[in-house]
């Protein structure tokens, strides 16, 4: 391939270099998949006797050399391994599949990392086609797909695990910090249809077609900007997510919360919109934290109920909802409820979500209470969950088409949290640490 880059070079007489570049990265691939393969096989096959453990109490016996192909980032390669086989599990063992990490998949740890990163980010076929745009590594979307969630699924099991271990307390957070923020929402995942039968759903069908995932994220803020504004502390953002109960997510992002040193927190402050289980978890598991009620979610309700009541009148509109921010802003939430009571809408429906509204404000109105918070230098949006909400599930899986299963919807959901947490690299060193 080299030869013919040059062989080129002298027809045309320049160096054309995006096709050399090219196609010397293409033999460059080959010759290192081939002494890859030479290392790979350097072991003659990996034989350790004529009977070996099975790992499960067994000794399982020696068989025959099995070959395997393998893709790598560099190039397939065939893999020589001896083949065992346990009598009472009656199952094939091959002691070398364990030590390459590579049981039961044809892809190479190096492949599958690229297929979760890729995977964890975008659409399964736009991962595919970076994949081999950008490596020049050639899988199937499908499989882009199975080893995405595979690696999600294997995330949550480690993260799990490690979630267990905080949540029997014997982890000690090495130190203090001065403000946490525990920030909690929901968003709709478009579901097959199985996995919402019997559900009901906001729209005309009264049938639900979503499901919801509750996203959480941990950051800490240790200083105020020069207008006294909270500055976020850098990579500071953790996330973590599933379609699961409230109950189940509370132990999820509580468990985080530990991890992340929430016993040595001067303040904790759990930001939210005014769902009720996220108040649910906030009491049960932060028991003393602040609320707070993302001052953007209690904004749209005030812009839902101006345009409800006023409608095509967006002078009107406008004035009545510049004032109840600004009572809103100050956090005079008795005011903003005043005003909602004063209105007079001639819909039954509109008087209605007129009254409903008035009720969120009033159910909330001690979270509510910005100018306070501002003054004690607390964040009063969850800007931080909101874009993660959209980074992790809005992007990922609401595009048009998407349809999930719970299990792949979480396994994603996993993987994505795993990525935005910066743990990506954390998991595969872990990984190959065994
Ligand atoms: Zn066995």
């Amino acid at each position: 391939m080299v030869g013919r880059v040059f062989q080129d070079m002298e027809r045309l007489g320049h160096v054309d270099l995006e096709a050399s570049e090219m196609a010397i990265r293409a033999s460059s691939h080959q010759i290192g998949g081939s002494l890859l393969e030479k290392l790979l096989n350097a072991d003659g096959g990996d034989y350790r006797g004529a009977r070996t453990p099975c790992g499960k109490g067994h000794r399982a016996q020696f068989i025959e050399y099995r070959d395997k192909q393998l893709l790598t980032v560099l190039s397939p390669v065939e893999v020589k391994r001896a083949y065992y086989h346990c009598e009472q599990c009656q199952e094939g063992v091959i002691p070398k599949d364990h030590n390459l990490d590579i049981v039961d998949t044809s892809f190479s740890p190096g492949v599958r990392r690229m297929m979760g990163q890729v995977g964890g980010k975008e659409p399964f076929e736009e991962g595919r086609r970076d994949l081999e745009n950008l490596a020049g590594v050639l899988v199937k979307t499908k499989a882009v797909e199975r080893v995405s969630q595979a690696i999600g699924k294997q995330i949550e099991t480690v993260f799990q695990a490690e979630r267990e271990l905080a949540l029997s307390g014997k982890v000690v957070p090495l130190k203090a910090v001065p403000k946490m923020y525990i920030a909690i929402d929901g968003t709709g995942v478009p579901m097959v249809r199985r996995e919402t039968e019997g559900r009901k759903g906001k729209d005309e069908t009264g049938k639900a077609k979503t499901r919801e995932a509750k996203l959480g994220c941990v950051f800490t803020q240790t200083t105020l900007d020069e207008n006294q504004r909270p500055v976020r502390d850098e990579h500071s953002t953790t996330y973590v997510g599933a379609i699961e109960t409230a109950e189940a997510f509370g132990t999820r992002i509580y468990a985080e919360a530990i991890r992340r040193g929430v016993s040595r927190a001067a303040q904790v402050v759990v930001l939210g919109d005014g769902a009720r289980w996220i108040w649910g978890i906030a009491e049960e598991h932060f028991y003393g934290a602040i609320h707070i009620v993302d001052l953007y979610h209690a904004r749209e309700h005030l812009a839902l109920i101006a345009k409800l009541v006023y409608g095509a009148s967006a002078i009107k509109s406008k004035a009545w909802l510049d004032a109840r921010r600004e009572q809103l802003d100050a956090g005079d939430v008795e005011a903003v409820i005043a005003s909602m009571h004063r209105l007079r809408p001639s819909p039954t429906q509109v008087q209605q979500a007129v009254r409903t509204a008035a009720d969120y404000f009033h159910t909330n109105a001690e979270r509510m209470r910005y100018a306070e918070f501002r003054k004690q230098g607390l964040f009063v949006g969850s800007g931080v969950v909101e874009a993660g909400c959209k980074t992790i599930c809005g992007q990922r899986l609401k595009q048009s088409g998407m349809h999930w299963t719970v299990r792949g919807a979480n396994a994603i959901i996993a993987l994505r949290c795993c990525q935005l947490s910066s743990r990506w690299e954390e998991f595969w060193e872990a990984r190959a640490l065994g």
